[in-house]
């Protein structure tokens, strides 16, 4: 079998990483690991951790990276990351990426292949304020490029679409600021180490993913790693 790889999706929120993390994952065999999706989750939980992010996330802040870093280390003990996993929102600040490159040497992991996915900044305010998806099935709608039939509601299964609270435009623009304070370093970080990707994340769904499927076609040939 093939050694397990690490991939980091890097961009805005907004960008489609998490769409396209989620399909790149199922199409490869890797854990799709959305450090937003778990802080979420441990709200709905009502777990310790969730109690301690819930107003960190309404408020579109980013977590301390102690408590990031804790969640991740766990999630990696899991089976479904043998194979390797996409990371999907992670890391998000330099101290981060520092110590998930101390982690990934310490589990005998390579060198990370980052994938950044750029789009215009008003390109994304549309997406991310007009974003709505099921609450129960999580399709995901766009009220200005990928409307429900009917306003408000699912097509697959009839239920009310909800707003996540940091999609609303107020908290849209923190988040966004918060991206070029503290991601943006990111990319210049792996650009430096020769491993980063950039891919134009402003075009429709499957043609980001052609993009994407001839960058991890040429990673596989240059290193038969994924
Ligand atoms: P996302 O779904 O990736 O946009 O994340 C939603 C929210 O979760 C962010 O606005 C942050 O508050 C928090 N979050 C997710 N990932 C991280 C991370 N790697 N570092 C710090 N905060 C994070």
């Amino acid at each position: 079998m093939a050694p397990s790889r690490a991939l980091i999706f890097l961009g805005p929120p907004g960008a489609g990483k998490g769409t396209q993390a989620k399909l790149a994952a199922q199409k490869y065999g890797l854990a799709h690991l959305s450090t937003g999706d778990m802080f979420r989750d441990a709200i709905r939980r009502g777990t310790p951790l969730g109690k301690k992010v819930q107003p960190i996330l309404a408020s579109g802040a980013l977590v301390p990276d102690e408590l990031v870093m804790g969640m991740v280390e766990e999630r990696l003990t899991q089976s479904d990351c043998a194979r390797g996993f996409i990371f999907d929102g992670f890391p998000r600040t330099l101290p981060q990426a520092a110590q998930l490159d101390a982690l990934l040497d310490a589990k005998g992991y390579g060198n990370p292949l980052v994938i950044e996915f750029c789009v215009s900044p008003e390109k994304l305010l549309r997406r991310l304020a007009g974003r709505w998806s099921c609450p129960l099935c999580g399709t995901i709608y766009n009220e200005f490029n990928a409307p429900p039939k009917i306003a408000g509601v699912c097509d697959r299964d009839g239920a009310a679409l909800a707003q996540r609270p940091d999609d609303r435009f107020e908290v849209v623009k923190d988040r966004l600021a918060a991206y070029e304070r503290q991601t943006l370093p990111l990319s210049d970080y792996y650009r430096r180490r020769g491993v980063l990707e950039v891919i134009d994340a402003g075009q429709a769904v499957e043609e980001v993913g052609r993009q994407l499927d001839s960058v991890l076609r040429c990673a596989d040939g240059a290193d038969g790693r994924l």
